[in-house]
């Protein structure tokens, strides 16, 4: 008999910490269960809680009841999940009901909005016309029509403050109602029909009918939708043939198909002895009990076969198998895969799909019929129940780095849900972060090795181009220099493929002013604009923000505008001017808005359509394209001039990355390698492909300035559209810190402070910046201080006009 818990711990979906204690009442007794949401009255509101399970805390009597459940059968989430969506919360200090909320597919929660209409004393106060313009206009429109503040701002063509609303529900003119709005994703449900006698006999009736019998019995129970297909007038059949009992209908919930093409079954290759190896350890750790491995292994080593045979073992044990993957860019290839492997165990969960699909995909996995979910970062949540492994491909990739609501390292919690599910990790990557490695060193992780490529090729031959021998060069030869052009022909010539790298798209990335010097910047951030010349317009990286192409200096108002610094847009039209002949295409965030055109132009590189293929990092990244013999990397120094400490880290990993996509099939690779900095030792190492060459003076210049893997930094992300109430924010908040660490308790001694500072970018989107940064050897006095911080000044996190984010473990510290 399931329990039938009294009391229950419900963490609401709103940015408030700790979880709050319901009552049950008599008649949703039995559907209350651990992981269903309910609703739940909180102040003067009804909003979506979770249940978290029974509550034995001491409480009043005074407790609240449940208003209703949410989910009926399928709990969204399974119960063992709580204890790590606990741990998060308390991690990476964030509110435990938004925790899960930014967990769940979004768009299921139902919302409640509050609606203003005029009262009676209202009515007549607009009637003796006694109020001043403000009131007036505002009871005139809600006498019109009852709405949301919102609607009410659009209607009436201005921004009304919210706080008139609300000052005239005091005085008793207008009154505020709550209103419940449906989740906007459902289950979606299709009818089917069958034959309620299998001998049923279609002697007799019509012929639309007769062929709608006929098809029954010979395929069985079908949707009435595909039935429509055969006889066009099928509904009104069916539904004949239903009252007379000959035919039966059902409502069956249907899977939207985020699936393309279908995919044919494989079978698994006789592993080489290394992949045997490296299955067989990670395998044990299946039945054994929680490790985390780290697989380094060169591209084309097969890592993702290994990858396969690890999840085949999971599911052999009855486990289920969780595989991340970076970008979705990448996730169609695995799928592929996957699927060739595993069939309609796999799901996918990544953000290229619609709401739809991927609500139906997470309740799917909830019910348990896909051990096998593969996808972007946000998968980490997937409702599997017993991982028995995550797997964590390019595991070095910052895309895994998470900075919404929540900030989180999906890498990183992939570690901690392994362990609470008592289940492995396998950490894959041809060049795996300096933290991981570092955490092999510490006997945290153990390593496995796959050292030889499958298909024995030999790694690309790497030869460098110095530029600053060719400062002088004048047009595309700036950027394209002689031994690369020389290199580019040869390899079109022997009707092979190009790939040539930068990291930065659009045209020209740094107009400036001929006349007065100035920069074009972003009228909302402290950005330079970037010309996009296809669209014809100056763009914003960071908010979006455009202007006309046309447009004159800001400061001297002169239309003569020098274009400098070079993007993805520019290289493609002077590769076009160089090479007529070449089909050239592009790989890059504007070309690819659409899940469809990068498949497009992965399927058309495949299939030889396309000779020269220009990208950003976008192209570095796992894809396999064997008729790719030459790799140029435009100018490897772009990331290097980074104010981040990982600056050098990331360099290393993208070049290497990109220089992998050289020579994947049976022609030898090269890559031209065009760089400023020739001896930097990142770029050194990357030339010829040495992990640890480049790992072992790394380590040493974190260790010298105290740096992860060596220290432990949070930091505060301080933002406000007015100026200097951010500055004060952050300032009150930094003495904050001081305080704090001066309060006698020795832990916080050993903490660093630094700022309150200025961020790098100094304003987005129209928001100032500021941040501090703290620094400490390990993480538990931080975090320590970060809740004293936050019960001390509530009204900081998130906060109102000035907010504050708390970013623990920070990736991108600009
Ligand atoms: P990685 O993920 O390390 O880049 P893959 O798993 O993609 O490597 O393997 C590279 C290629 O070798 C793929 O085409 C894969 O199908 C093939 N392959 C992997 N393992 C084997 C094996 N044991 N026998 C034959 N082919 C293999
Ligand atoms: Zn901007
Ligand atoms: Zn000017």
């Amino acid at each position: 008999m399931p329990t039938r818990p009294k009391q229950v711990e419900v963490a609401v979906a709103m940015p408030v910490f700790g979880t709050y204690t319901y009552q049950v009442p008599p008649a949703l007794e039995g559907l209350v269960e651990a992981g269903k949401r309910v609703l739940v009255p909180f102040g003067s509101r009804r909003i979506t809680g979770y249940v978290l399970g029974e509550d034995s805390r001491d409480t009043a009597d005074t407790l609240r009841p449940i208003d209703d459940v949410i989910d009926d059968d399928t709990p969204v989430f399974p119960a063992e999940m709580i204890p790590f969506f606990r741990w998060i919360a308390d991690y990476y200090i964030h509110p435990i009901g938004e925790v899960i909320s930014d967990a769940l597919p979004g768009g299921i929660n139902p919302s409640e909005y509050a609606v203003f209409s005029p009262t009676a004393r209202g009515r007549r106060a607009l009637e003796e016309n006694t109020l001043a313009a403000a009131e007036h206009k505002v009871l005139a429109r809600l006498t019109e029509k009852a709405c949301r503040w919102a609607a009410l701002c659009k209607n009436a063509g201005e921004d009304i403050p919210r706080s008139l609303l609300e000052k005239m529900r005091r005085q008793g003119l207008i009154e505020k109602q709550h209103k419940l709005q449906r989740q906007t994703v459902r289950t979606k449900t299709e009818r089917w029909a069958a034959l309620t006698d299998t001998s049923a006999d279609e002697s007799g009736l019509s012929e639309p009918k007769a062929r709608i019998i006929k098809h029954l019995r010979a395929h069985g129970q079908t949707p009435v939708a595909a039935l429509k297909k055969i006889v066009p007038t099928a509904a009104a059949h069916v539904r004949d043939l239903a009252k007379k009992e000959i035919v039966c209908i059902v409502e069956q919930e249907v899977y939207r198909d985020p699936f393309g093409d279908p995919v044919t079954p494989d079978t698994p290759p006789r592993l080489t002895g290394e992949q045997q190896r490296v299955v067989r350890e990670a395998a044990e750790a299946v039945t054994s009990g929680f490790c985390t491995y780290l697989l380094a292994g060169v591209t084309g080593s097969g890592k993702t076969e290994v990858y396969m045979h690890i999840a085949a073992h999971a599911l052999e044990h009855n486990r289920t198998a969780l595989v991340l993957v970076p970008e979705i860019a990448l996730i169609s290839e695995i799928e592929r895969r996957f699927r060739a492997r595993f069939g309609a165990r796999v799901a996918v969960l990544h953000s290229g799909l619609s709401a739809g699909e991927r609500f139906d995909q997470w309740m799917r996995i909830a019910r348990g019929e896909s051990p096998v979910v593969i996808g972007a970062r946000s998968a980490v949540f997937a409702p599997l129940t017993q991982p028995g492994v995550i797997i964590v491909d390019e595991e070095h990739d910052t895309s895994y780095k998470q900075e919404g609501r929540l900030h989180y390292n999906a890498r990183d919690m992939a570690v901690v849900r392994a362990k609470l599910a008592d289940g492995a990790v396998v950490l894959g990557s041809a060049t795996p972060s300096v933290q991981s490695v570092y955490n092999v060193a510490a006997g945290k992780f153990r390593e496995l090795n796959l050292t030889r490529r499958i298909h024995r090729q030999a790694m690309p031959e790497v030869s460098v181009v110095d530029l600053r021998q060719h400062r002088g060069a004048k047009g595309a030869r700036r950027f394209i220099t002689p031994p690369l052009k020389e290199e580019i022909r040869a390899t079109l010539g022997r009707g092979e493929q190009v790939l040539l790298f930068l990291n930065r798209r659009g045209f020209a990335s740094y107009p400036v002013c001929a006349q007065c010097g100035e920069a074009l910047k972003c009228r909302h951030c402290d950005i330079t604009l970037t010309l996009h010349k296809k669209a014809n317009i100056y763009k914003c990286h960071m908010c979006g923000y455009f202007r006309a192409a046309v447009s004159k200096c800001d400061t001297c108002g002169s239309a003569s505008i020098k274009q400098l610094g070079t993007g993805t847009e520019k290289l493609e039209d002077a590769v076009a001017t160089l090479f007529p002949e070449a089909r050239v295409a592009r790989m890059d965030k504007d070309t690819i808005n659409r899940r469809g055109a990068l498949l497009k132009i992965l399927k058309n590189l495949r299939e030889q359509k396309i000779d020269i293929l220009v990208g950003t990092q976008m192209v570095a990244k796992g894809h396999d394209f064997p008729n790719i013999t030459l790799v140029g990397i435009i100018c490897a120094d772009l990331s290097l001039s980074f104010p981040d400490f990982r600056a050098g880290e990331m360099t290393f990993q993208v070049l290497a990355q990109v220089a992998g996509r050289a020579g994947r099939g049976t022609a030898p690779g090269k890559v031209v390698l065009q760089t400023y900095s020739p001896n930097h030792f990142a770029i050194k190492a990357a030339r010829i492909q040495d992990f640890m060459s480049f790992y072992n003076q790394e380590i040493k210049f974190r260790k010298a300035l105290q740096y992860p893997p060596f220290a432990r930094m949070t930091q505060l992300k301080i933002s406000g559209r007015d100026k200097t109430k951010t500055r004060q924010q952050a300032e009150d908040l930094g003495r904050l810190c001081l305080q704090i660490q001066n309060s006698g308790d020795p832990n916080f001694k050993q903490i660093q402070v630094l700022g309150p500072i200025e961020s790098p970018v100094t304003r987005i989107a129209g928001r100032y910046r500021w941040q501090i940064l703290l620094k400490a050897p390990e993480a538990g006095s931080v975090r320590k201080m970060l809740n004293l911080l936050r019960t001390q000044n509530p009204s900081a996190f998130p906060g109102r006009e000035v907010h504050t984010v708390i970013d623990v473990d920070p990736f991108f510290m600009m």
